[in-house]
């Protein structure tokens, strides 16, 4: 996610935490690096503009450039105006004060609204509401089925009607859900290849009859600035409550989620992260500006292990983590451990300073890599687990043939297991400098 957009902010920070002093002129040639990067990123040119004048006026005031660790200070700024850019804070679902709370889900075709449908759904079922949805998309007919299937999977009933409007759906979905006691009212309405009249009448006059607490418009993040577009025209008609960006897994290049909120006013809700049917994640702008400065999100994580993982071992983790002795064995565990997380390459970016490890995409945890990578490691004697650096080539060729795999696999597996224990060394050593980040926060 933000992958290159990431890179570039590191890289700009990194030469302005490298000088001791600042003057007007390094700010100012960090800002138009700053620039740069935003506008690669697809960030809209005037919310860019305006975010650039912000931090540098921030920069050069005050004290700033005199303090003690001015560009750690510089960093900051920009931390607290991506954070704002994005809208603040959590922008929490509106509850209708008597139940049924009613969410219309609207979009465009193809953006992700069936799928993020059994998400919400899922997300709301875990916090023991009684979620309904409803399959309002009359003009796919395999949306209907899509979401029946869904339903199914996450345990959660689906209202349809052969043979009626749209409208007419939703309504008869309302008086559903009242007759069932379910609390919350999922409408996954039709989307159309483009915006057209005929679409936007449509969901207005559903807008009428089921007076929705919550219109949240599904976009695409990977269409960067044509999701804005689609925002402001669906926001102009609807007034839309709120955003949900999906995609985010993809490679995405940020311009989506730093232009949404700033161009439309409407603030960004929740995130869509895989094919596969979790719960939807709330957005939090100050975690994400926190990742897209590879300042880890480390609240997250710790959010979700809390969910998934066993406390203890976690407690175990930890402490193996910080001691500069990290070895293969203990890069097994935690694999093991932190496969129930997610994917691996998802739960690592989180962490501080980990987003510029490369090749993480290539530790997927898919079963057959996590078999490969438990057969080479098992295929290894203790000594070598524990002292990886004694593998030669012919102890790498013994180790290859033995667990079936390829002499480039092992290679894989013990570059990436280094660069794993690089950053680890970098975070038991760096306690100072991680208890600087923290203090920003
Ligand atoms: P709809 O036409 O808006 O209802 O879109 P669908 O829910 O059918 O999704 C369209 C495609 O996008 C499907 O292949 C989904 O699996 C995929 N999709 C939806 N959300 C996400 C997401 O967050 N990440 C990824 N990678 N794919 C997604």
């Amino acid at each position: 996610m933000f992958e290159s957009l990431s890179n570039n902010l590191q890289a700009v920070f990194q030469r302005l935490r490298g000088r001791g002093r600042l003057t007007e002129a390094d700010v100012d040639e960090a800002m138009r690096e700053i620039r740069r990067a935003l506008l690669a990123a697809d960030v809209n040119v005037k919310v860019v503009r305006e975010f650039v004048d912000r931090v540098r006026a921030r920069a050069v005031g005050q004290d700033v450039l005199k303090s003690l660790t001015p560009g750690q200070q510089v960093v900051k700024i920009v931390y607290e105006e991506l954070t704002e850019l994005m809208g603040g804070s959590q922008a929490r679902i509106r509850m209708a004060p008597k139940p049924p709370t009613v969410v219309m889900l609207v979009g465009l075709q193809g953006a992700g609204k069936t799928t993020t449908a059994a998400k919400l759904a899922l997300a709301f079922r875990q916090q023991n509401h009684r979620p309904l949805l409803v399959a309002a998309d009359v003009y796919r007919p395999a949306a209907v089925d899509q979401l029946k299937v869904l339903g199914g999977q996450i345990d959660v009933p689906v209202f349809s009607l052969d043979g009626a409007s749209a409208v007419e759906i939703a309504e008869a979905g309302l008086r559903d859900a009242e007759r069932r006691g379910a609390d919350l009212v999922i409408v996954d309405t039709a989307g159309r290849l483009h915006i057209d009249e005929a679409l936007m009448a449509e969901l207005e006059s559903m807008k009428k009859v089921v007076e929705p607490q919550e219109i949240l418009l599904v976009v695409d993040a990977m269409t960067g600035q044509d999701a804005v577009h689609v925002a402001e025209t669906f926001h102009q008609r609807l007034e839309v409550t709120g955003v949900i960006l999906t995609k985010l897994d993809g490679d995405a290049r940020g311009g989506a989620a730093l232009t949404v909120r700033a161009a439309t006013g409407c603030p960004i809700k929740f995130v869509g992260m895989g094919e596969k049917i979790e719960p939807l994640e709330p957005f939090h702008p100050e975690r994400m500006a926190s990742r897209i400065l590879g300042m880890g999100d480390v609240l997250s994580l710790i959010e979700r292990a809390q969910e998934r993982i066993d406390l203890d071992k976690a407690k175990e983790m930890e402490a193996r983590m910080r001691s500069a002795n990290f070895t293969l064995d203990d890069f097994q565990e935690m694999f093991r451990q932190v496969r129930n997380l997610g994917p691996l390459d998802q739960i690592l970016k989180m962490l501080p300073g980990m987003n510029r490890v490369k090749g993480l995409e290539n530790l997927d945890l898919n079963d057959r890599r996590f078999r490969r990578l438990e057969a080479i490691i098992s295929s290894m004697t203790p000594q070598e687990r524990q002292d990886p650096g004694i593998l030669n080539a012919s102890r790498r060729r013994r180790i290859a043939n033995g667990s079936g795999t390829t002499v480039r696999d092992v290679n894989q597996l013990i570059n990436q297991f280094e660069q794993v224990r690089e950053m680890m060394k970098h975070l038991a050593g760096g306690g100072k400098r991680m208890g600087r980040r923290q203090a920003m926060n």
